[in-house]
């Protein structure tokens, strides 16, 4: 181990290299590109020795950093891609300085889900959200959808007296949804409950990927009484469209179902007065899935969920590490091990905590709000350039577009993104090939905006689109 010990007698050395390494990352990032044409040759065999932190540095920068992408910089609009604010950093790198093993809020050796517990105060705080949800961290929405559809589950089992965290699904359980995301069904798929067994309910006509109400009435209706979980949206991928929650908590005053809500990102617009109208009524859910990750922009891997308290001895049911007798009885000692899918993890709360008390409630409704500005301003480059057509209305902060001349769309795409100037990622929708273009990093101007039509400009020139007019 001789290399650990000059580590440690060089411990200062060492981070304050990487401090500056970080340092100069961070205030270059809007000349890094957002694209990587290389890789590189990968080494598999262990050395025997080991060649200490400052070299395992110097090796990390000569074969991996120069092919990192701008991911967290200002034009990266792939997927659904966050940044980090600089207070999500401290927050993150002081999660793995004090590495905790968080599950417990009373002095069981350690006291870091304290900081878990207080920080889901604070975003239930900045969404208007009752107190009355209990939630978490997990590593992103997938897994937060996984949780909360898990409980959903066991609920689905009590309705008729059976306990199938225990003994097993027995039956099928009805799950209905318009337009779920793909993680929310590899969730059905890792619960048991069958990806290809969701009920399709239509989405309301007119270029929408909302739930039509009147249609999931009929849905409902033909499952004659039986429990059933609905799947909702606040903010599809494609078009960011919002379900009608209002409509929807009406239904469930009538018939007996878990509600949950898809708000990965879509939650966001609870924090923004000139928004939060598209989530009235979604504090009526009985379960809501939120991404830190994307539009809170602390780095990866953050999500939330909330259940709503009353169900919390289900989520116990369903999560309950039950043979760890050394842990206690798991109802008089809180430990979030027995209330969500991992036993052991990090301090994953404390970059939200810090970014969230940092920027409080005016900074993440100016964050949101930029970044929605942003997407109208690029939508107008796409509306008033006969290149380009929208796919849908800009209804937030993501543009789905196409090309006037569709067959070109695939070209189109792997040439802008090669430039490294910016990043978009293809989609189908409305049986169109499109692009995306979502806005959620904190650091989007109206001059990155310039700078990717501009490139837009070039490469359509390029590939030599005929312009129908
Ligand atoms: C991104 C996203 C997910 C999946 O989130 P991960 O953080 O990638 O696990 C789920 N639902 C919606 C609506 C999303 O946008």
């Amino acid at each position: 181990m001789n290399n650990l010990n000059t580590d440690l007698q060089n411990l200062e050395a060492i981070l304050s290299n990487v401090k500056q390494q970080g340092i100069d990352y961070l205030n270059n990032i809007q000349e890094r590109s957002t694209a990587s044409s290389t890789g590189t040759q990968m080494i598999c065999d262990l050395s025997a020795e080991g060649f200490g932190t400052i070299g395992a540095l110097a090796q990390f920068n000569k074969r991996f950093e120069p092919i990192i992408v701008a991911s967290s910089g200002p034009r990266y609009w792939g997927f659904v891609t966050g940044g980090t604010t600089p207070a999500a950093i401290a927050g993150d790198w002081l999660s793995t300085i004090y590495d905790q093993n968080t599950q417990s809020a009373k002095g069981s050796g350690d006291i870091s889900a304290l900081v878990e517990l207080e920080t889901i105060q604070l975003l239930l705080s900045l969404f208007n959200l009752p107190k009355d949800f209990f939630g978490g961290f997990v590593t992103g929405a997938t897994l937060s959808n996984f949780t909360c559809l898990a409980v959903a589950r066991q609920w689905i089992g009590k309705q008729s007296g059976k306990d199938f965290a225990k003994d097993g699904i027995n039956g099928s359980i009805k799950v209905l949804s318009a337009t779920p995301h793909s993680s929310a069904v590899k969730s059905l798929a890792m619960l048991g409950m069958g990806s290809a067994n969701v009920i399709p309910v239509n989405v309301t006509p007119g270029n929408r990927e909302a739930i039509d109400i009147e249609d999931l009435k009929l849905k409902i209706e033909t499952l004659n009484g039986a429990p059933f979980i609905l799947i909702s949206s606040a903010g599809t991928v494609n078009t960011v469209d919002f379900d009608d929650f209002e409509a929807i908590y009406q239904l469930k005053e009538k018939y007996n179902f878990w509600w949950h809500i898809d708000a990965a990102f879509g939650g966001f617009v609870a924090c923004s007065p000139k928004y939060k109208h598209l989530v009235k009524g979604w504090e009526n859910a009985d379960s809501i899935t939120v991404d830190c990750h994307k539009w809170l922009n602390v780095p990866y891997e953050s999500a939330v969920f909330f259940v709503k308290e009353k169900h919390q001895l289900l989520q116990m049911e369903t999560f309950q590490n039950a043979n760890a007798a050394y842990l206690g009885n798991p109802l008089d000692n809180f430990s979030y091990l027995n209330f969500l899918p991992e036993n052991s993890r990090r301090l994953k709360a404390l970059p939200a905590w810090f970014t969230l008390t940092s920027y409080g409630r005016s900074g993440y409704e100016e964050l949101i709000e930029k970044n929605v500005e942003m997407a109208l301003l690029f939508a107008d480059f796409i509306t008033i350039d006969t290149n380009f057509e929208l796919l849908a209305p800009v209804r937030l902060n993501t543009v789905c577009f196409t090309l006037s001349n569709e067959s070109l769309v695939g070209s189109f795409l792997d040439q802008l993104n090669a430039t490294g100037k910016v990043f978009m990622t293809p989609t189908f929708y409305n049986g169109k090939k499109g692009i995306r273009a979502a806005f959620v990093n904190w650091r989007t101007t109206a001059e990155d905006i310039a700078i990717a039509t501009d490139e837009m400009k070039k490469v359509v020139d390029q590939v030599g689109i005929a312009n129908p007019d």
